[in-house]
């Protein structure tokens, strides 16, 4: 399924996009799960989607974006949430703009402590993980958000490809998430990376950024939320600005491959990777990347120039079974980008110059018991 997690329209407050045009902006775009996500309040779509006579087409549930003060550390998304359409808020809770942890923490208990989605949104890594003043002194950040949270905003997700010295030369290096957001992984915390437009516009607002998640339904009228939640909570994603992938594990001692999310445990260190890219006719990929333990494996690089026998010309732009070397406690990450090249005028002036770019969550590894 094609989801969009974090979208805006006129009842955020902020933008003057009309939330009609919202939905018909993600429909459009072929996203089949989208959560309503505005600031500050619980809101819906599904009015939108019976006047578009569309709910068949696009998954959707009542959620919101809680906005306090400490940008950007303390936006959170949450969905589902109930809609109590005559309440302040729409029923929801109140910013804490002291506490990044107390907001974050009020979010995940909301409802009851109902079942739900908390994403970190566009936050500062730096900030959270290590450094909660920016003053260049490690002070423990706000880590603690962490213990509330199902999934991270990692994007933009090209930035994997930068090494440390790169995204040291950056402008700014705190635009690379990737990067920290695997060494958060391989400490041992498990938060699931996703990527989103964040669309504050309605044309070519939403789009250029999707997660892929995995689902039993290739039907949007039969996606439940409750699946949806599931699947976000244990990493069954793949983020991409278009590039669509799949990637498992095989292995003898497996009886059925390991896909992305999944904690397995290897007969050997020796495993086959298996890696499949497609490609809508207007964008294309021509490097693919495996990463073990968020370290880019050289061996297992491949890039249209150099083995143009890997790469297809059709819809298939990559199926490969990659030999993989990985010891357990570890996870591997497959990544796929289109260098020098552009999605290109569909995704519109601005979105268009983006690359296409792929990444996947990560396997697990583990020990056998
Ligand atoms: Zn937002």
């Amino acid at each position: 399924m094609s989801a969009e997690l974090h979208s805006h329209s006129s009842p955020s407050g902020d933008n003057t996009s009309d939330q009609l045009g919202r939905v018909e902006n993600l429909l459009c775009e072929h996203l089949e799960f989208a959560p309503c996500t505005e600031h500050q309040r619980i809101e819906s779509y599904d009015d939108q989607l019976e006047i578009l006579n569309a709910a068949h087409l696009m998954a959707t549930c009542s959620g919101m974006e809680l906005t306090g003060s400490l940008l950007p550390i303390n936006h959170q998304n949450a969905f589902p949430l109930i809609w109590k359409p005559r309440e302040q808020d729409g029923g929801g809770p109140r910013t804490n703009n002291q506490d990044p942890v107390a907001q974050i923490a009020r979010l995940a208990m909301w409802d009851d402590e109902a079942d739900k989605v908390v994403q970190s949104n566009h936050p500062n890594m730096r900030q959270m993980l290590r450094d909660r003043n920016l003053d260049g002194e490690d002070d423990g950040g706000f880590a603690k958000m962490l213990d509330f949270m199902d999934v991270i905003e990692v994007h933009p997700p090209e930035m994997i490809f930068l090494d440390e010295q790169k995204t040291r030369e950056l402008k700014n290096p705190d635009g690379n998430r990737m990067l920290p957001w695997m060494r958060l992984i391989a400490s041992g915390k498990r938060i699931p990376g996703v990527v989103n437009t964040d669309a504050h516009y309605n044309f070519h607002g939403s789009g250029a950024l999707r997660n892929w998640i995995r689902c039993s339904t290739d039907d949007p009228a039969k996606i439940s939320t409750e699946e949806m939640t599931s699947r976000l909570q244990t990493g069954q994603i793949v983020m991409s600005t278009g590039p669509f992938m799949r990637v498992s594990l095989s292995d003898p001692a497996l009886q059925v491959d390991a896909q992305i999310g999944d904690t397995v445990s290897l007969s050997s260190p020796e495993a086959t990777l298996n890696v499949e890219i497609q490609c809508a006719n207007w964008l294309d990929v021509n490097r693919v990347e495996v990463f073990i333990n968020g370290q880019p494996q050289p061996e297992l690089s491949r890039r249209r120039s150099t083995h143009p026998d890997s790469f297809g010309q059709g819809v298939v732009k990559f199926r490969q079974s990659l030999p993989l070397k990985i010891e357990a406690d570890s996870f591997v990450i497959v990544a796929a980008i289109g260098e020098r090249l552009q999605l290109g005028r569909v995704m519109g002036e601005k979105e268009g110059k983006r690359q296409p770019v792929v990444v996947s969550n990560p396997i697990y590894v583990e020990s056998p018991r």
